[in-house]
């Protein structure tokens, strides 16, 4: 809007100065004096006349002197008439030089329509001016519901990006060759009747490479690529994001084979009618035309649809069913190695000095991401330029560490050494229980880089996929959830919040067993609290108590018991295997990932008996 009204002052000003100019200029045509006919023809009579030139009505009078004045006579007579009816000396007029000059056309036509004219030209000029400027704005009056997706052709190689160019996520990378090779080859797939994923939804902390990746997939397989962000649906008039899921839809399946990537797409999909105050009208009917087009396209339409967030617990339970987003990608923050791949891919183009050591970097910067690691050897170059070297040095790029350090969200989730050692040895203990206890899910990976809140992660997988969960199993996983807390409590004696989220979550099972499932021998085959019954803004929200003061207590007890029951059986095995915990967090401390194989390498050696795995991942 100031844009808008400094525009208006400049046309103004333009405008004052044309009249301005105008005025001045016609001042200065009509200077000579004008003189009326009767003191002309006296002129005349006394023989002071040189010449008189005729253009129209106006006459030009040149003296003898060769002084110039002007005078007018009457349209209609010719000017012989006119002087002869005022009685003109015809001896003196023949000394005059007479010319009659025809006002030329063009000039005389532009003469006398410029005063129309300009004003006219003004106002075009002027409503020109509005129509850019209301376009240049991000109102965009004039094309609402039009997708605005950007298409990358596949044709692009500047902007061509191919897994070559994303490090890490090597799982991520594995379950998207399936989609590559689909869009690659669709009619292999759809000729032996393959169900194809509509949909894959890619998950991971901010700056661990989702768009990235998304790119890669379809550069990877040659394929449009329709990038959109979630909030760029979100605009202010109800129906244009929806107007525009169904454009951009629509473009996608014209240039078939072809990716759909909805960027950040928690902004449309938060899950619908939870919070107080009703649900966001544009948001919710744009995620319900997404859901539509999703239902309604057929395999052979040869679209996929990639969507990223970094908040899946805030997505709509209803794109995660079968049909939608049935695929998700989990993308990590980078390990150590991985962190020095990243920084390799970085670091091309940027000559590096002989004393440059990306491995040492990459152990100092637990916790960063990919785009931390891109911005750290920015900074490095950076640092080399403001001092006008040619090389990036080793100690440009440590300087680089704390500056990407001090980011506002980076800090919150980097390790101190210290951190590191606790969380190692928290998630030692947590993967040690899972593997003696006979009914707990086997360790598939363990993790220090934090995911989410907690410090670090063990991954663990079903043997099987379960519709049945015995007790057993309850009991061994409280165990496997204590196994952290126990062992930050048997190595170091004392205890970090890291593990107040395992304390919880096993909590609420362990009150599960007692008062749902029946579990408890003391409390019995009593269910004394129902499924979730009030659904209420979405969500559960209260569950009835319909048991007495006594009962709730003898409840709590019991509940507390099965939690000291599960704490005594991890002090255990912790106990038994302390030497198999202490190598497990060293090996973490040093490579902060475990993958299977070398986990179960340690395992064997210290005569842990492998639990089959007959789920692969
Ligand atoms: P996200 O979408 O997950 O927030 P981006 O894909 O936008 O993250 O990543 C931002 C930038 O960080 C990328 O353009 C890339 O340069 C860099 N980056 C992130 N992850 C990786 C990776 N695994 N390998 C290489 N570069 C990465
Ligand atoms: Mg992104
Ligand atoms: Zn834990």
């Amino acid at each position: 809007m100031k844009n808008f009204s400094k525009n208006i002052i400049t046309v103004l000003l333009i405008f004052m100065l044309i009249a301005g100019v105008y005025s001045l200029v016609a001042e200065q045509t009509s200077l000579p004096k004008e003189i009326s006919i009767s003191q002309l023809v006296q002129e005349i009579n006394a023989g002071n006349i040189k010449a008189i030139e005729v253009k129209g009505e106006d006459l030009k009078i040149i003296f003898q002197d060769d002084s110039i004045k002007s005078a007018k006579k009457e349209a209609e007579t010719s000017l012989s008439q006119t002087l002869s009816n005022y009685n003109v000396s015809k001896d003196q007029l023949v000394k005059v030089s007479m010319a009659v000059k025809n006002p030329s056309g063009l000039w005389f036509w532009f003469g006398s329509l410029l005063p129309f004219l300009l004003p006219l030209f003004l106002i075009i000029f002027f409503f020109w001016l509005m129509a850019r400027q209301v376009k240049s704005t991000s109102l965009q009056a004039f094309s609402f519901g039009k997708s605005r997706a950007r298409m990358v052709e596949p044709g692009n190689l500047k902007e061509r990006v191919t897994f070559k160019d994303v490090a890490g996520v090597h799982e991520a990378k594995e379950e998207l060759m399936e989609i590559v090779e689909f869009l690659k080859n669709p009619k292999k797939f759809l000729d032996i009747g393959a169900r194809i994923p509509k949909g894959v939804l890619l998950m991971g902390a901010p700056g661990t490479g989702k768009t990235l990746l998304a790119r890669a997939v379809a550069g990877e397989a040659g394929v449009p690529f329709f990038h959109i962000s979630g909030s760029e649906f979100v605009e202010m008039f109800v129906g244009v994001g929806a107007s525009r899921v169904r454009d951009l839809f629509k473009d996608a399946k014209k240039a078939a084979p072809a990716i759909i990537f909805v960027d950040e797409i928690d902004a449309v999909a938060r899950q619908r009618g939870a919070g107080l105050g009703g649900g966001h009208d544009e948001r919710e009917q744009t995620l319900n035309q997404i859901l539509v087009e999703m239902d309604g396209f057929e395999p052979h339409e040869k679209v996929i649809v990639m969507a990223a967030t970094n908040r899946p617990d805030v997505l709509d339970p209803a794109l995660l069913r079968p049909g939608r987003f049935d695929r998700r990608v989990i993308l990590d923050l980078p390990d150590v190695k991985d962190r020095e791949e990243i920084l390799n891919i970085h670091a091309v183009k940027k000559p590096l000095g002989e004393d440059v050591n990306l491995r040492v970097i990459s152990e100092r910067t637990p916790g960063f991401s990919g785009a931390d690691l891109q911005n750290l050897m920015n900074e490095g170059a950076i640092f080399a330029a403001r001092e006008n070297r040619k090389k990036v040095s080793q100690y440009d790029l440590i300087r680089s560490i704390e500056k990407v350090m001090l980011g506002p969200e980076r800090k919150s989730h980097l390790l101190t050494k210290e951190e590191k050692k606790i969380a190692a040895f928290h998630e030692a203990g947590h993967s040690l229980v899972a593997s003696v206890l006979l009914y707990a899910d086997p360790v598939h990976k363990i993790s220090l880089v934090s995911r989410g809140k907690a410090a670090g992660y063990t991954l663990k997988l079903p043997l099987e996929e379960r519709h049945l969960y015995s007790k057993k199993h309850f009991l061994d996983e409280l165990a496997v959830f204590l196994g952290g807390y126990t062992a930050e409590k048997l190595v170091f004696n004392d205890l970090t919040t890291g593990a107040g989220d395992d304390i919880y979550r096993a909590t609420e099972i362990a009150r599960d067993l007692v008062v749902r499932y029946g579990m408890s021998d003391k409390m019995g085959p009593v269910a004394f609290e129902g499924r979730e019954e009030m659904i209420f803004l979405g969500r559960d929200f209260s569950s009835g108590k319909n048991y007495s003061e006594e009962v709730a207590k003898e409840i709590d007890r019991e509940v507390k018991r099965i939690m000291n029951d599960a704490n005594k059986r991890a002090k255990n095995v912790l106990i038994k295997y302390r030497e198999a915990l202490e190598r497990i967090a060293n090996e973490l401390i040093e490579k902060e990932t475990i993958e299977r194989e070398e986990f179960d390498g340690i395992l064997k050696s210290f005569g842990i008996k492998l639990k089959e795995r007959k789920i692969e991942v």
